[in-house]
């Protein structure tokens, strides 16, 4: 039997998103049937708008409606204090503890020598010359006290954090910064975003100096 081309071509989209199958996308193709056309439409307008009406911060690389984002324009935030993670994600995971009262970088990504995925491919560089802006009326002191590398415990998140404790290590000469890693609680292989706000306020408690 040849499917109705609407239907097939919506069961061909959602095939791409990431965890659905052929079998779930004809399952929701076809419960999308059922639904009120408005409420179609409401979703299509959200899809539609999703890229258009988002920007990536210029100081964060947080996706935000606004730039700079909210958290990096909340002068409540210490701005000497930079967490760097993979994806947005991790944010709010963070921000759900209310732990955490600094800023931060978004890689989005990590280092994956395997996928062909080095420091130039994720925004590495950014964050570098966001730690070496001198504060202002200074030469040589950073703005920058402290990044906190709250990379996933994976392969690729270990070596994500390697390279830019030696990257900022390079800095170093210049600029006296810590540089911490989240410390244990988080288990080997697993992604931030799925870790509880309990487990992420103690690793970010326990987060050690990198040497
Ligand atoms: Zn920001």
């Amino acid at each position: 039997m040849k499917i109705a081309r609407p239907i097939a071509a919506l069961i061909e989209s959602l095939q791409k998103l990431p965890g659905v199958g052929p079998k779930s996308a004809q399952r929701l193709t076809y419960y999308l049937l059922h639904v009120p056309q408005s409420q179609l439409d409401d979703f299509a307008e959200s899809v539609s708008r999703l890229k258009k009406d988002t920007v990536l911060c210029s100081i964060c690389k947080n996706v935000s409606e606004i730039d700079p984002c909210p958290i990096c324009s909340d002068p409540s935030r210490d701005q000497s204090q930079i967490m760097v993670v993979e994806q947005p994600l991790d944010i709010l995971a963070f921000e759900k503890t209310g732990k955490f009262k600094g800023v931060y970088h978004v890689l989005h990504g990590a280092i994956n020598p395997l996928d062909n995925i080095g420091p130039d491919e994720i925004y590495v560089q950014q964050l570098l010359d966001r730690i070496s802006t001198p504060s202002r009326g200074s030469h040589l002191e950073s703005g920058i006290s402290e990044v906190i590398i709250a990379t996933n415990p994976t392969m690729e998140g270990e070596a994500t954090s390697m390279y830019l404790k030696k990257q900022i290590g390079l800095l170093n000469s210049k600029f006296k910064i810590r540089v911490t890693r989240l410390g244990m609680g988080i288990p080997t292989g697993a992604d931030l975003e799925y870790a509880d706000e309990v487990t992420l306020t103690q690793a970010l408690e326990g987060r050690r100096e990198l040497t």
